[in-house]
């Protein structure tokens, strides 16, 4: 077993870490701000491959691991958390798209999405059913050759600025089993969007309501065979979990940084900060736990990408512990920095606020709780290795 990077896995972060300096951290504050969706720079990124990181490679993706991809969203997310998340959404839907879809549907969106010319939005959330999500009721029924979608969907992920909805939707009767997944052109007669929501935070990139009116969409634009969807939508999230957790560890790594070099800058009672050992014991627990927040998130990536059979269970378990313990670690920073922290001129309350919100979606840390009790109090082996 080696904990190591190999010489790729730190050239692909010297390269994102490279992009974030570059391309985000300078305008992320602006971006918060003006609430200003950096279309630009995701197209930029996508020349990078960073739009298809985990996308085959027949997709026009990269083909990296999630390990791979992991390491490379960590340094972006030092940079801007908020872009960078919703970075990993158009990387889930990517991965779906070139996973699932018909040869025609692929031939249509795969290379656009993996290159980053066209943006996507995933698309589960209804407003009475969020965590309980199987129990969604926008329907999609076939005619001839068609599937006509009514319904609606809640708190979508750069709705109104993606060019493809891959949309959850009701083909037959209750439950999981009902549902199928499909491809969406966000354009599509019929569909119209809600108010760009105000938030706490992920303020760069929009959230809206969708609603879909007798929207007509050819078949072969269904994802895997019906009463797939659910299962397809599943997967997905399970490599959103993990990135939407690197997510939180590089935000968490951001915040740590900038109060080290605080700690060092800022003189009370005649010394640096960083002489009080109440103030050096914060940062060496903050320290301990983004290593070990760090370290399950790897693991997660590492059991996806082996097919673990309990690779959904390690997902959810790196999603609650990540999400949890980086914005603790962004909430002490900010506390190093006393009232300076709670100035917008510094970035630690933005970090807290963009962080906060890894606990809520892609499955709440009490759902992944469910998850991971079921796994082991229901199951029958309750030994997870
Ligand atoms: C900024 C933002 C962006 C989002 N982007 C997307 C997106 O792109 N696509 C998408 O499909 N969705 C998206 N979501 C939706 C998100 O995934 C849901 O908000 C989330 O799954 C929770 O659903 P809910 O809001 O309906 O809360 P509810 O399900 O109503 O939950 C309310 C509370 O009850 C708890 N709870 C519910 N059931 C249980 C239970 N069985 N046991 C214990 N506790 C429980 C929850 O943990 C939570 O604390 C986004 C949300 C936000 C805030």
């Amino acid at each position: 077993m080696d904990f190591e990077l190999n010489e790729d896995q730190l050239a692909y972060s010297d390269m994102a870490k490279a992009f974030a300096e570059n391309e985000l951290a300078p305008n992320a504050a602006h971006w918060d701000e003006q609430q200003h969706f950096p279309v630009e720079v995701l197209k930029r990124a996508g020349e990078m491959g960073l739009c298809g990181l985990y996308t085959p490679e027949e997709g026009g993706g990269l083909g990296l691991s999630r390990l791979d991809s992991s390491i490379i969203f960590e340094q972006m997310a030092a940079g801007c958390t908020a872009t960078t998340a919703y970075l990993t959404i158009h990387n889930m839907v990517s991965w779906m798209l070139s996973t699932f879809a018909t040869d025609s549907c692929k031939a249509q969106w795969s290379e656009a999405l993996s290159s980053g010319d066209k943006l996507g939005s995933y698309c589960l959330t209804e407003p009475n059913a969020g965590s309980d999500a199987a129990s969604l009721k926008t329907n999609a029924r076939k005619q001839g050759d068609k599937y006509i979608i009514n319904g609606g969907k809640v708190f979508i992920s750069g709705a109104g600025e993606t060019d493809l909805l891959l949309v959850m939707a009701r083909t037959s009767g209750k439950g999981a089993k009902g549902i199928s997944a499909f491809a969406v052109a966000a354009d599509s007669a019929g569909i119209s969007y809600g108010r760009k929501e105000k938030k706490m935070g992920w303020n760069c990139q929009p959230t809206r309501s969708i609603t879909f009116e007798n929207v007509e969409i050819d078949a072969d634009c269904l994802l895997g065979t019906e009463g797939d969807g659910f299962k397809i939508a599943m997967q997905g999230l399970d490599g959103g979990r993990v990135n939407i957790a690197t997510c939180s560890v590089g935000t968490a790594q951001a915040a740590l940084t900038y109060a080290l070099r605080y700690l060092h800058e800022r003189q009370q009672f005649g010394r640096e900060l960083a002489s009080f050992q109440a103030l050096q014991f914060k940062v060496a627990n903050m320290n301990t736990e983004l290593v070990a927040a760090r370290q399950m998130v790897r693991l997660a990536a590492s059991k996806l990408d082996n097919k673990h059979p309990d690779r959904s269970t390690y997902c959810a378990m790196a999603k609650r512990f990540a999400t949890d313990v980086c914005f603790n670690i962004c909430d002490e920073a900010l506390q190093i920095l006393g009232g300076n922290g709670y100035m917008q001129e510094y970035p630690l309350e933005r970090y807290l606020r963009d962080s906060r919100v890894h606990r809520i979606l892609e499955g709440t840390n009490e759902i992944m709780n469910v998850i991971i009790a079921r796994r082991i109090l229901i199951e029958e082996t309750n030994q997870i290795l």
